[in-house]
């Protein structure tokens, strides 16, 4: 609430009008009704029913004052998108006409049919009955979407016979375990006082390409799989680093204000925007929030961003790699831990908590990278995120810690059993006097780690830009509520109430000294893009999962049961469930993509190739008619028919792999990544080479030079 109230001052009047929170909340409600919905919204407690009508009512009476007619109850099925079920608030009135009504029945819960949501298999399509369930705790709010307005409330869905299916279920029940075991570390410390609860908070760094409407829809690749499936590369990429940072283009910066006025309505707020690393690249990060409200905030930015740029006359690619040989696209998870008293758990200067209680946190996320790195991996694999973790891009697929020069100094005081002082930031001097003096931090930056310590929060970098952020944060915020459970059993069991100042620091440092030497081969400070780390990443036994055949089994794994049942976030049938989804998930976007490819390769770049290729058939026989050697256009045709039939065969090559897909979506996952994604890639270099000699006027795609520049 602090965070809105100066956001409010900050963005203006707008700020937040879209939401059912602060005055729109206010004057509508009873103090007595306020009073119990605030104890939900602020401090977690169960929602007191009976205020549920009222609440209702008011909900009711503002959006239909803003020119809503329909309410739905939004959620986040498995699909990785949002699901809404509209219905009217038309309700007959038993008198022969209609009224416009809204009950706290109709609030708290609905039933959208489940069968059709993925629920791997929890459900069969007969058994169809599911509920959404209304979350105070994230505010209602207005979505616009051409001239219609609808007003959204925030749910979780579970199926009837009461798993979770959907994101953010596991998500808060994650925050909860995550809370517990952190309280149990600030009693230690003696940190607790006034102090109800702790929380995750998030700021996802948003990575998108624009690119004009007209050439999207030109491009199948595109429409179907939002990623260019061919496509030679423009002879310019980003060597000249000129798009980074650059001057926004008049057309974007207009699309970049109009998001961002909508966001601001919405309540969320937006901060930074930039250009990125490729050509027709761009970043939107808001300003962090608790998790919770912040991964519902992401999931509406990116409806936002694609609605949006539709009005512009563009398309938002959301895809993590939508061209080849340029900068894929990621979401940065700057994750953190805060008191409800407002005390930044993970930054070491804050509170003055002292520094063994950060170092306490600290290791508590060291031990828990070291010992669920595959389940972290898991977390943030998809078909879209194979292209960048895999490859030769930021970051690699060893997931590994980067500290800074600063704190790597402090925890290897540690390991020596010592404590020490944290540096505070320098000054930089630019040689010239007019100029300020530049505050410089403790530490460097490290772009090539998967994930990083930078300052006051951990940064995990793998996250694609697709992702549904409620997934990687319930699974790391689940690892590191195992970490903390840890690190309070020992640190409980070894003070006592009789030691004195001295004694006790010696016993903290003892535990944690411990846990960091137990766990440290996950930190690395280097270049994480190195062949040397990937070499002693290696040696030191750390898992290099390279797609998603390899990465997504660790979920399956009895350590993930009993981790997920433990820590209460997902039972056993709910795991499962949520793996087969995966898997499912994965091979219907590699058939699609297999199948839009080859329609490509058949209807659209042999049929170019071959006209080319009977216009030099032609130009030669009328060379040869007019007397002169045709030997060069020879070359060319001899060249180009060799091209067209590596073009044939590999894509036969291409066709019969995907025919022969077959059993559970496990197997065919790996058959997927092991023998259907290499066929893609053969088809597409010999298609690119072709693209290389067919005249521009004969070639049916906007190319590459076209779309990005
Ligand atoms: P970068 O320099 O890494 O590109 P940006 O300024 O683009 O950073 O984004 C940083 C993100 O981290 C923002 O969303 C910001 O709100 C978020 N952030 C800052 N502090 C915290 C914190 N304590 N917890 C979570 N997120 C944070
Ligand atoms: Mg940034």
């Amino acid at each position: 609430m602090e965070n809105v109230r100066n956001v409010e001052k900050l963005f203006g009047d707008d700020y937040g009008i879209l939401t059912f929170t602060g005055e729109n909340i206010r004057r509508r409600l009873s103090p007595a009704a306020l009073r119990r919905l605030d104890q939900t919204t602020q401090y977690n407690e169960p929602l007191d029913e009976a205020i549920a009508d009222e609440v209702a009512a008011a909900m009711k009476d503002w959006a239909t004052e803003n020119g809503c007619t329909h309410y739905c109850h939004w959620f986040q099925p498995l699909t990785g998108a949002t699901a809404e079920k509209h219905d009217s608030f038309l309700n007959m009135d038993g008198e022969g006409g209609v009224i416009a009504e809204f009950s706290g029945e109709m609030l708290i819960r609905s039933e959208p049919d489940a069968s059709s949501f993925p629920t791997g298999s929890i459900r069969d399509t007969w058994e169809a009955r599911g509920y959404t369930a209304w979350d105070p705790t994230s505010p209602a709010f207005i979505a616009i979407n051409g001239s219609e307005r609808t007003l959204c409330i925030p749910t979780a869905f579970v199926s009837w016979t009461g798993e979770s299916l959907d994101q953010k279920t596991p998500l808060l029940r994650s925050i909860d375990s995550l809370s517990k075991q952190a309280m149990r570390i600030l009693r230690v410390f003696g940190t607790d006082k006034g102090v109800h609860r702790v929380q995750t908070t998030l700021g996802c760094e948003q990575e998108y390409f624009l690119l004009d409407e007209e050439d999207y829809q030109m491009r199948p690749d595109l429409r179907m799989c939002g990623r260019t499936l061919i496509g030679a590369d423009a002879p310019k990429g980003h060597q000249l680093d000129d798009h980074y940072f650059g001057s926004i283009p008049a057309k974007v910066q207009a699309y970049m204000a109009d998001v961002e006025a909508r966001l601001y309505a919405l309540g969320i707020p937006a901060k930074t925007r930039h250009n990125e690393v490729a050509p027709h690249q761009f970043e939107l990060a808001p300003l962090f929030e608790g998790t919770n409200l912040a991964c519902d905030h992401q999931m509406q930015t990116m409806s936002v961003l694609r609605r949006t740029a539709r009005e512009h006359g563009m398309v938002c690619l959301l895809h993590e790699k939508p061209f080849a040989g340029v900068n894929g696209s990621g979401k940065h998870n700057n994750w953190s831990l805060v008191t409800d008293t407002g005390h930044n758990l993970l930054n070491p200067n804050d509170g003055g908590a002292g520094h063994l209680q950060f170092l306490s946190f600290v290791c508590a996320v060291v031990r828990g990278l070291d010992m669920h790195a595959d389940l972290l991996r898991a977390t943030v694999a998809s078909a879209g995120n194979d292209h960048r973790l895999g490859a030769n891009e930021a970051p690699p697929a060893i997931l590994s810690i980067y500290m800074g020069a600063e704190l790597e100094r402090v925890l290897e005081h540690l390991e020596a059993g010592e404590t020490s002082e944290f540096e505070h930031s320098t000054t930089l001097d630019l040689g010239t006097t007019a100029m300020p003096k530049l505050e410089r931090h403790p530490g460097d930056r490290n772009r090539t780690s998967p994930f990083a310590f930078i300052g006051n929060r951990f940064e995990f970098r793998a996250v694609g830009s697709t992702a549904v952020p409620a997934w990687p944060n319930a699974v790391l915020n689940t690892i590191v509520a195992e970490s903390l459970d840890h690190i309070a059993d020992k640190l409980e069991a070894s003070l006592t109430e009789d030691m004195s100042d001295e004694e006790r620091s010696a016993a903290i440092v003892g535990v944690l000294r411990d846990v960091y030497k137990t766990h440290k081969r996950v930190v690395f400070n280097g270049d994480n893009y190195s062949d040397a780390w990937h070499a002693e990443a290696e040696k030191r036994g750390l898992p290099n999962l390279r797609g998603c055949a390899d990465a997504l089994p660790a979920l399956g794994s009895d350590k993930a049961r009993k981790l997920f049942s433990d820590y209460e976030v997902l039972g056993e049938a709910e795991l499962d469930a949520r793996l087969m989804v995966l898997f499912e998930t994965y091979v219907n976007i590699m058939e699609i993509e297999a199948r839009t490819l080859i329609r490509m390769i058949h209807t659209m770049v042999i049929p170019a190739a071959v006209r080319h290729q009977s216009e030099l058939a032609g130009a030669i026989a009328a060379t040869d008619a007019a007397g002169v050697d045709p030997e060069s256009v020879r070359g060319r045709l001899t060249d180009l028919t060799g091209l067209i039939t590596g073009l044939e065969v590999a894509c036969h090559e291409l066709e019969s792999k995907l025919a022969s897909l077959d059993g559970e979506a496990e197997a065919q996952a790996r058959m997927i990544q092991d023998v259907l994604v290499p066929a893609m890639e053969k088809v597409r270099s010999s298609s690119d080479k072709i693209e290389g000699v067919v005249p521009d006027d004969l070639w049916p795609l906007p190319t590459y030079l076209d779309l990005l520049f």
